[in-house]
């Protein structure tokens, strides 16, 4: 009775009794610390790097995602969870870059190198346009002999053949590849990706943006500083790009921070960044899988999620990675700063060459949304609303999404139509029930049929 009675009681601080993490958060050695940077946060006041750190390595979780369900709140007030229709493609996969981290890449003379044919790729992208799809996220290896021009009548032909198509494509790093094999500047490349009707660049190749741990997991790769810059150039040729990161290697938390620190500096400076997102290394088969550790916990891209959300207020927009966490995880990433659930991704070829992949049918998607009391809606690649299910005048009437000078560029061109959505209501009733049934059944079907 007595052994009862001592468990059911408050544990005093002196007790031999050890709190959990949470409850050590609040009344640990960090408490009055994090307390002051939460009020920070809750004021919509700048934090640092410092106190990023702190929150990232102290804060409990319960902390941490109310934070950035606060500042994903503060950037996309709308109760709706965007994702986009799309197709990832790799026309090939012969790299002479190594990274230790890829199992995608095969070495140029290596029997397992690919390439595939014009009409192949065509065909994907005309199967792509008939499920209605807005995107192709298009990458290779860092190929000895292909060039830009290549990839110049790629786009073009695409972008004449399938107007609302836009070719989200390529990578910092490979664009700094074509500069290094062409010997011409970045910015030239850009510029006649552009003309050929390029529409935007991925965040891809970022991996950890500090040169410690790039010289350990992709010593021949970009390095931090050309990686921004290759951004940076994007944005100043007039075209938004997405940021990424890959952690859970051999990088330390303040590395982390580092890494946003730097993404957040950019974005002060150019304001070009569309979304950023993150996943853990998938060590399993990779060329250097014995130098990784085991696969990071899912605790760890929570919090590195929610620090995110919270470091980088100046970006709008957080994408979950449901093919990476699994569709459940991110399910629950959306009350830890997300509102954006990427691609359908009707094929995956580099993290599924890992080992991981978590490829979900859109009614799957959509179902997952909702139970999470969102109203999933399609987007294109600029983060506007490209959804047929929703009725425009209603969407005309409010804002949606920041980028209008871009949807402008786009619209003129004929390559996007834009919309916006409308200011937060008390319900979602701006989105019916009835109108989320429809189309998206039909395509999760043949979604569904593709990519098995
Ligand atoms: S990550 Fe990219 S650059 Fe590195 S080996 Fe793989 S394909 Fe090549």
């Amino acid at each position: 009775m007595q052994a009862k009675a001592q468990t059911n009681s408050t544990p005093s601080p002196s007790s031999s009794w050890r709190p959990r993490a949470a409850t050590a958060a609040r009344l640990g050695p960090h408490a009055t610390e994090l307390a002051r940077i939460a009020d920070k946060v809750r004021a919509n006041e700048r934090i640092d790097a410092v106190e990023a750190l702190a929150l990232h390595e102290h804060a409990d979780i319960v902390l941490l995602g109310e934070l950035a369900n606060l500042v994903r709140q503060r950037h996309n007030p709308n109760p709706v969870v965007t994702y986009i229709v799309d197709r990832n493609i790799n026309p090939y996969n012969a790299c002479i870059t190594d990274c230790g981290f890829c199992a995608f890449y095969a070495k140029p003379k290596s029997d397992r190198t690919y390439e595939l044919k014009r009409e192949e790729i065509m065909d994907k992208v005309l199967e792509t346009a008939e499920l209605g799809g807005r995107q192709v996220l298009m990458q290779g290896g860092h190929h000895p002999t292909i060039k830009s021009d290549w990839w110049c009548d790629l786009i073009q032909e695409i972008d004449s053949r399938f107007p609302q198509i836009n070719c989200h494509t390529l990578s910092a790093p490979e664009l700094e590849h074509f500069e290094r094999i062409e010997r011409r500047p970045v910015e030239e490349i850009i510029r006649d990706l552009a003309l050929a009707g390029w529409g935007s660049l991925p965040g891809g190749g970022a991996e950890m943006l500090v040169e410690r741990v790039r010289k350990i997991i992709a010593p021949k790769k970009t390095t931090t500083d050309r990686w921004l810059d290759v951004h940076r150039k994007v944005h100043e040729a007039g075209l938004r790009s997405s940021a990424t990161m890959m952690f859970g290697n051999v990088e330390t938390a303040a590395e982390r921070i580092e890494h946003l620190l730097r993404l957040r500096d950019l974005q002060d400076e150019t304001g070009g960044l569309t979304a950023f997102a993150c996943w853990n290394t998938q060590p399993d088969g990779v060329p250097e899988a014995h130098l990784y550790p085991k696969k990071s916990t899912p605790a760890l891209y929570l919090r590195t999620q929610a620090t995110a959300r919270i470091f980088l207020d100046n970006v709008q927009h957080m994408q979950t990675s449901y093919v990476t966490q699994g569709i459940k995880m991110a399910q629950i990433s959306l009350r830890f700063g997300c509102d954006d659930f990427g691609g359908t991704m009707l094929e995956e070829n580099v993290v599924s060459a890992a080992g991981c992949s978590n490829l979900q049918a859109i009614d799957d998607l959509e179902r997952v949304i909702e139970r999470a009391s969102y109203t999933p809606i399609q987007r294109n690649s600029w983060y506007g609303i490209a959804d047929e299910r929703y009725d425009a005048p209603a969407i005309d009437a409010a804002r949606w999404p920041n980028s209008r000078e871009e949807a402008a560029h786009h619209q003129a061109a004929g390559r996007a139509s834009f919309s916006i959505v409308p200011e937060p209501t008390e319900s979602h009733t701006v989105f019916p029930e009835a109108a989320r049934r429809g189309p998206g059944a039909a395509l999760s079907k043949k979604i569904s049929e593709v990519q098995a």
